[in-house]
C-alpha cells in the first residue's frame, strides 16, 4: 500500500518509527521491538536510515519483516554519501522487496567528518527526482516547523521544500515540535507559498531527561515553559518522567487531530511499551 492514501485520508492515523541497530549484535533486539510495535497495527511504520548511509542493509531488512507482519513500512533513505549508482542499486532492492514507500533525505554529515563528503547529490530534492525517474514509489520529505538549521531563513527553507515537491514529493513529514502553534504558524507559510502536499505531525514523547540534551544539540526546538516545567520535576524520575511525557505527547496529538491534522507520526524510539501507551490513550479517537 501507498502511505499517501491514508495520509490523505479524513480519518485520523497514527504511524510509529523504529531505527536500525549500530551492529548484528542487536538486530534481533530491534526486530522484536518493531515486531510489538507492529502488533499495535499502526496506519504505517518508517525505518530510518543510518546517519551517513551507515545501517542501510538493515532499514531495507527491517522494512521486509514488517511487511511479512502485515504492516506498511516507510523506508528512509538518505543520498549525502551515496552515489547514484548505490541509490539505483537500493532501490532495485527495494523493489525487489514489495517496499513501496521511501522518505527521501539529504541526511546529516557523518559525525566527525568535514564539509567534504562523497555526493552525487547536493539536497534530498535532487534523491527525490531520482526516485521518481525510477517510479513506482511514493516518496515523502522532511520538513522543519521551525526552520532547517542550515537555512539563512524561513522563507528559503520553504522555497526548498517548493522545489522538493516539484520533484515528487508527495507529503511532507516534520521533525518534531512540542509547541502546536509552531506547526500550525508552519502549515499556513506553506500553504502561502503554494505548498500544498499532506504534511504529517512528527510527534516525540519524551521519557527521559537525556532525550531533552539530544534534542537540543541536533536542532533547534522551542521547549514551552509548559515542557520545561515537566522536566524540572520530573527530570530525575525515571518512572514519572516516561508517564508525563506520555501524556504531554498525547494531549499534543488530540489538539492536532482536533485542529484537522488527520496524519500524526510518533518518534517512538524503539520503545513498544510508549507507543502502545499512545496508542491505547487514542483508542476512541482513533476510530475516527
Ligand atoms: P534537504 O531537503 O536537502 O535540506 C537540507 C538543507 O538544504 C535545508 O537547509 C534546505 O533548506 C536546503 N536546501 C534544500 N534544497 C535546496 C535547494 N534546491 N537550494 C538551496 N537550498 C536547498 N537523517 C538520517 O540520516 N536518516 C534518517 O532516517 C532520517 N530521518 C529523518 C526523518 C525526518 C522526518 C526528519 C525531519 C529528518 C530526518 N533525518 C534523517 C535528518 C535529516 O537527514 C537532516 O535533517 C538533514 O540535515 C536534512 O535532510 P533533508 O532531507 O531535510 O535535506
Amino acid at each position: 500500500m501507498k502511505v499517501i492514501r491514508c495520509i490523505k485520508s479524513d480519518k485520523p492515523s497514527l504511524s510509529f518509527e523504529v531505527f536500525p541497530p549500530k551492529s548484528t549484535a542487536n538486530l534481533a533486539g530491534v526486530m522484536a521491538s518493531a515486531e510489538e510495535i507492529a502488533s499495535l497495527h499502526p496506519s504505517y511504520m518508517s525505518v530510518t536510515y543510518g546517519a551517513g548511509g551507515s545501517a542501510a542493509g538493515y532499514t531495507a531488512e527491517i522494512s521486509s519483516a514488517l511487511l511479512a507482519l502485515g504492516v506498511t513500512p516507510v523506508a528512509h533513505l538518505s543520498c549525502i554519501s551515496a552515489t547514484k549508482e548505490k541509490i539505483l542499486s537500493l532501490l532495485s532492492d527495494f523493489k525487489a522487496r514489495g517496499i513501496e514507500n521511501i522518505l527521501a533525505l539529504r541526511g546529516d554529515l557523518p559525525e566527525g567528518g568535514g564539509k567534504e563528503v562523497l555526493t552525487e547529490f547536493r539536497y534530498a530534492s535532487e534523491l527525490t527526482s531520482l526516485i521518481s525517474e525510477v517510479g513506482g514509489f511514493c516518496v515523502g520529505g522532511a520538513c522543519y516547523p521551525e526552520t532547517h538549521p542550515e537555512s539563512k531563513s524561513s522563507a528559503a527553507d520553504i522555497e526548498s521544500l517548493k522545489i522538493k515537491v516539484e520533484c515528487g514529493c508527495e507529503y511532507l513529514t516534520t521533525q518534531m515540535f512540542f509547541d502546536n502553534n509552531i506547526l500550525y504558524n508552519f502549515m499556513y507559510r506553506l500553504l502561502r507559498a503554494g505548498v500544498d502536499v499532506p504534511v504529517v505531525a512528527g510527534i516525540m514523547p519524551v521519557t527521559n531527561a537525556l532525550q531533552i540534551k539530544r534534542i537540543c544539540s541536533i536542532s533547534q526546538n522551542s521547549l514551552p515553559q509548559r515542557f520545561l516545567r515537566i522536566v524540572d520535576r520530573y527530570g530525575d524520575k525515571p518512572e514519572v518522567m516516561k508517564q508525563a511525557g506520555i501524556a504531554y505527547a498525547t494531549e499534543q496529538i488530540i489538539d492536532l487531530y482536533a485542529n484537522g491534522v488527520n496524519a500524526v507520526h510518533v518518534y517512538s524510539m524503539n520503545k513498544p511499551e510508549v507507543a502502545a501507551a499512545i496508542k491505547n490513550n487514542l483508542s476512541e479517537i482513533l476510530k475516527g
